[in-house]
C-alpha cells in the first residue's frame, strides 16, 4: 500500500521507503553500501529526483542518500519538526537605545520550505525575537516589514519607498535604523539610499545573510545582532552595510555603501569595500574605526531625503566584439543614461565608435566605469580612450559600475542638462569618489588576512 506521508518522494524513492516502512520525520538509522547515517527522513523537494533520500543529521546538516546504496532502515519513531519560530513580545528597556528593524526580504527573513525545498520569506517581529533573543541584550526593537522580496526584484520604488520609511522612524525617535535586506542587490540598494539620504542624526545599517537561520552555518543572527549594535551605539551617522569579515566568525566589517559590493555567491564574508578600506571592524560589541572622514552622529541633524529618480538608465558590461546594436537598442528604446563597464582604464572597441557618437547626439548621457572594479578610469593614457572622450562619453572617476548607474538615475531624476549632470556626477555625494586609492585599499584591511596567512604558511612549508 502506498505510504501517503512521504510528502515530496516518488519513484525509487519512495519505493524503497514503503519497502521499510519508513515515513517523513521518522527518527532513523539507515545501513548503506558507504556506511550507517542517522537523522530524520526530510521532505522532498517536489521538484528534486527520485533517487536520493534526504536526511537531517544531528550536527543539523542535511545530506541526499543515494536510494541504490541502501540496504536497510531501523526506525526510532517520529520527529516531526516544527519550522514556525515561537513569537515572543520584545522587551523594553529604558536605558537601551531604540533602533527600528526595517524589512524588506532576503534570506535573512527567510526559513526552508521543505515542501519545495525553497527558501521563502518569514518576517515579524515576534518571530525575529524568538529565533535571536540577544537583540534585547542590544536594544529596544521595533520590526517593521516593508516589503518581502528577494532582492533581485527590488526596483527604485523599494529605494525610495525605504528611504521615506527611514525618514518617517528617524523622526519618530529611532536612535538607529537597520535595514534587512537580500545580499545579491544590498549593494545598490546601499548606493541608492546614500543618495537619497541626504543626511541623518543616526547610523543606517543594512544587513542581510548568506545563509538561512536554519543552517547551523547561518550569519543571520551574528550579523543582526551586529547591525543592531552599530545602529544603535555607533558614532557613524551614514549608510553602512554590516556582514562577515573573515569567513569565520570573528567579527563584522563596517562598509561605506558607496565602495561595497557583493564579491562571492556563497561565502558569508562575501561584501567587500573596493577601492578603498572598510569603515571599521566590529567585534564583541566593540567598534574599532578603520577611516576616520566619516559624518558623526548628531541627534540635533534633521534627516533629509531627496528620492527623485529616472529609471530610463542600464549598465553595459563591455565584451570583446559587442556590437553596436546593443547600445542603438537602448537608444531606440528610449533609454536616456548609459553606464559602460569598460575593460582596462576605460575602453569599447571601435564598431561601437557611431553608436555612441549617435546616442550622445540624441541626448543620452554616457559614463564610463571600469571593469576590474579597482582603480579609476583613465581616459586619457591611451589614443582610443580620447578618441571615446571625444564622442562625448564621460569618465566616471572611481565610482563602481554599479554606484555610477544608480548615481545616473538619482542625477537624471533632478536634471537632463548636460553640464548640471556632468557636475553632479563627478561630484562626490556620499564618498562614491575619493580622490586617490587608499594605499591598503587593494585586497588588505578586507577580512580576509587571517585565511591569506594560513595559505601562505601552507604553501612555504
Ligand atoms: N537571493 C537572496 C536575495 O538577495 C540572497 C540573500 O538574501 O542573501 O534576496
Amino acid at each position: 500500500m502506498e505510504n501517503n506521508d512521504n510528502k515530496g518522494y516518488r519513484g525509487a524513492a519512495l519505493s524503497i521507503l514503503n519497502k521499510f516502512d519508513v515515513s517523513v520525520w521518522n527518527d532513523v538509522e539507515i545501513e548503506t553500501t558507504d556506511g550507517v547515517f542517522s537523522g530524520i527522513v526530510l521532505p522532498r523537494s517536489e521538484t528534486a529526483d527520485d533517487r536520493h533520500i534526504v536526511l537531517k543529521l544531528i550536527t543539523g546538516y542535511n545530506i541526499g542518500i543515494e536510494v541504490d546504496t541502501i540496504q536497510g532502515f531501523t526506525s526510532y519513531g517520529s520527529k516531526e519538526a516544527h519550522y514556525k519560530i515561537p513569537e515572543k513580545e520584545f522587551p523594553y528597556d529604558p536605558i537601551k537605545p531604540n533602533v527600528v528593524l526595517l524589512g524588506t526580504g532576503g534570506t535573512i527573513a527567510s526559513r526552508l520550505d521543505y515542501r519545495t525545498g525553497a527558501v521563502i520569506p518569514a518576517f515579524s517581529p515576534g518571530e525575529l525575537y524568538g529565533a535571536v533573543p540577544e537583540l534585547a541584550d542590544v536594544c529596544n526593537l521595533k520590526t517593521i516589514k516593508l516589503y518581502g522580496v528577494f532582492s533581485e526584484n527590488i526596483t527604485p520604488e523599494h529605494w525610495a519607498g525605504t528611504a521615506k520609511a527611514i525618514k518617517r522612524e528617524v523622526e519618530n525617535g529611532a536612535q538607529g535604523i537597520v535595514i534587512g535586506h537580500g545580499t545579491d542587490t544590498m549593494h545598490y540598494t546601499a548606493a541608492a539610499l546614500s543618495f537619497m539620504i541626504r543626511q541623518t542624526p543616526v547610523p543606517i545599517v543594512m544587513v542581510g545573510s548568506q545563509r538561512s537561520s536554519d543552517r547551523p552555518s547561518s550569519d543571520a543572527a551574528l550579523n543582526l545582532i551586529n547591525a543592531t549594535w552599530t545602529a544603535g551605539y555607533s558614532d557613524i551617522a551614514e549608510v553602512l552595510v554590516c556582514m562577515f569579515g573573515p569567513t569565520s566568525d570573528e567579527y563584522a566589517l563596517l562598509h561605506r555603501g558607496t565602495r561595497v559590493r557583493k564579491m562571492h555567491s556563497s561565502y558569508r564574508s562575501t561584501f567587500r569595500t573596493i577601492g578603498d578600506t572598510p569603515v571599521a571592524r566590529l567585534a564583541n560589541g566593540e567598534i574599532h574605526m578603520i577611516k576616520n572622514d566619516l559624518r558623526k552622529r548628531c541627534p540635533k541633524t534633521p534627516l533629509e531625503i531627496d528620492t527623485v529618480f529616472d529609471d530610463r538608465i542600464a549598465i553595459v558590461y563591455y565584451y570583446p566584439n559587442m556590437k553596436p546594436d546593443i547600445i542603438d537598442s537602448l537608444v531606440d528604446n528610449g533609454y536616456k543614461g548609459i553606464v559602460i563597464a569598460g575593460t582596462g582604464l576605460g575602453h569599447v572597441n571601435k564598431p561601437l565608435y557611431p553608436s555612441l557618437k549617435r546616442a550622445i547626439k540624441e541626448g543620452v548621457h554616457i559614463y564610463m566605469t571600469v571593469e576590474t572594479l579597482w582603480g579609476y578610469v583613465q581616459m586619457y593614457v591611451y589614443d582610443t580612450g580620447r578618441d571615446i572622450m571625444e564622442l562625448g562619453v564621460v569618465p566616471g572617476a572611481n565610482m563602481l559600475p554599479e554606484v555610477a548607474y544608480v548615481k545616473l538615475g538619482w542625477v537624471l531624476g533632478h536634471t537632463h542638462d548636460r553640464e548640471k549632470v556632468a557636475e553632479m556626477m563627478l561630484t562626490p555625494y556620499a564618498g562614491e569618489i575619493t580622490e586617490r586609492e587608499a594605499v591598503d585599499g587593494y585586497l588588505i584591511m578586507q577580512g580576509g588576512l587571517p585565511e591569506m596567512e594560513k595559505f601562505l604558511k601552507e604553501v612555504h612549508v
